[in-house]
């Protein structure tokens, strides 16, 4: 059975391994990330950065499993395709002690059995200098198969295994797909293909290329990243990523020293203090050339002051990217008729599990 893949991101590139890896003919269809995105007319993703949080813990049972099984094949990925891309810097999570968040945290750990160290206190403050907390704050923290991933690096990983299994890379944008009676007919940019069936995993353009819409929420998300000196890089050297559930209700996301393509090294935070719904892919598009939001990168510099309050801030640029949520903070993996599945919406956090995400995918396109 031939099937083609439209979308060459973290989901779509691990369906094209586990698909191409059980035997099928692969199309792997999707195009390379523009050099200059301001000027781009064309698609853009959500994984066209150098750091993805990874961890096993979640305050959500469903997104830990999925991840902790992605994780647990991140090495063999990585064998299998001769491309590195986790790094094992540690996780924390850090929320109010006794609020509901870290409730639900400690029970997915305990119901998992995952390893972390709860922290707190004198004990946190001198085991992570970088950070000040304000009293009253529990953390958790995932020293071994937690950290980041380079979701660049992942994708090209997942798509040079899939390529070694049998799958046919093609560099193109899908711009419409047409059912017929012997499969799909995949109209691109780049020539016509044709598929006995096909799976749908670019994210945020999903509805571009559906017959009927789903219900996803593109909101547009804005990241600030901090340039660092060498000296400051070596001051953290121990930094873990860290998800911080604030006492005010708010949720950042840090990420540690990592090297960009520019050659210097950055500090950044994400999360955003409200949802923006981005209602048409003109406006997806429009936001990604804009470069993030200033109010909201001028809201995450006071953020990361307060909480590593060492960190130079001065040296601040901002990015835009998008999530893609379903209503029921689940992703929609699904067959929509006999031809075509969707695998869509990583609900802020599909990175890290998209390797899983991307088995599920493989199995309900060929069930
Ligand atoms: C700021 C930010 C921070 C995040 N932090 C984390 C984190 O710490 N940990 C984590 O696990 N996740 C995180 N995520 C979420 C994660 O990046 C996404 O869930 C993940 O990228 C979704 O993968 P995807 O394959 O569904 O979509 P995408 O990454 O968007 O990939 C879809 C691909 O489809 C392609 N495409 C689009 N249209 C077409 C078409 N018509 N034809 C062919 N190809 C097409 C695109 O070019 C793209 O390559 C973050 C996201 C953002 C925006």
């Amino acid at each position: 059975m031939t099937i083609a893949v439209i979308g060459r991101g973290p989901i779509g590139s691990a369906a094209a391994r586990h698909l191409a890896r059980a035997g099928h003919a692969v199309l792997l269809i999707g195009p390379a990330e523009p050099a200059d995105k301001a000027a781009h007319t064309g698609v853009f993703a959500s994984h066209w950065d150098e750091g993805r949080i990874t961890r096993a813990l979640d305050p959500d049972s469903y997104w830990s499993a999925v991840s902790r099984a992605s994780i647990a094949r991140y090495a063999q990925i990585e064998a299998e395709s001769g491309i590195g891309f986790f790094t094992e810097s540690g996780a924390m999570i850090a929320a109010p002690a006794g609020s509901d968040y870290m409730r639900r945290v400690a029970d997915v750990q305990a119901e998992a059995g995952i390893v972390a160290e709860t922290l707190r206190g004198a004990e946190l403050a001198a085991r992570f200098p970088c950070f000040a907390f304000p009293p009253g704050i529990e953390t958790r923290f995932e020293a071994r198969g937690a950290g980041h991933v380079n979701p660049r690096r992942m994708v090209a990983a997942q798509t040079e295994a899939a390529r070694r299994a049998g799958a046919v890379v093609v560099a193109a944008t899908a711009l419409r797909l047409e059912t017929g009676a012997t499969g799909v007919d995949v109209i691109t940019d780049a020539g016509d293909f044709h598929a006995d069936r096909v799976l749908v995993a670019n994210g945020g353009w999903a509805n571009t290329l559906l017959p009927q819409p789903l219900p996803l929420a593109v909101y547009a998300r804005t990241i600030a990243f901090f340039a660092l000196d060498p000296d400051e890089v070596a001051a953290l050297g121990d930094m873990p990523t860290l998800v911080y559930r604030t006492p005010g209700g708010d949720v950042p996301y840090l990420l540690p020293p990592i090297r960009y393509p520019d050659g210097r090294m950055y500090v950044k935070i994400g999360g955003d203090p409200d949802d923006r719904p981005l209602a048409s892919t003109d406006a997806v598009a429009d936001w990604f050339r804009s470069g993030g939001s200033a109010d909201v990168g001028a809201y995450q510099r006071d953020l990361i002051a307060g909480l590593m309050p060492g960190l130079n801030t001065a040296r601040m640029h901002t990015e835009a990217c998008v999530t893609v949520f379903t209503p029921e903070d689940r992703p929609a993996i699904r067959r929509l008729d006999a031809r075509m599945s969707v695998a869509v919406a990583g609900c802020g956090r599909g990175a890290k599990c998209a390797d899983e995400l991307g088995r599920i995918a493989a199995g309900v396109v060929t069930a």
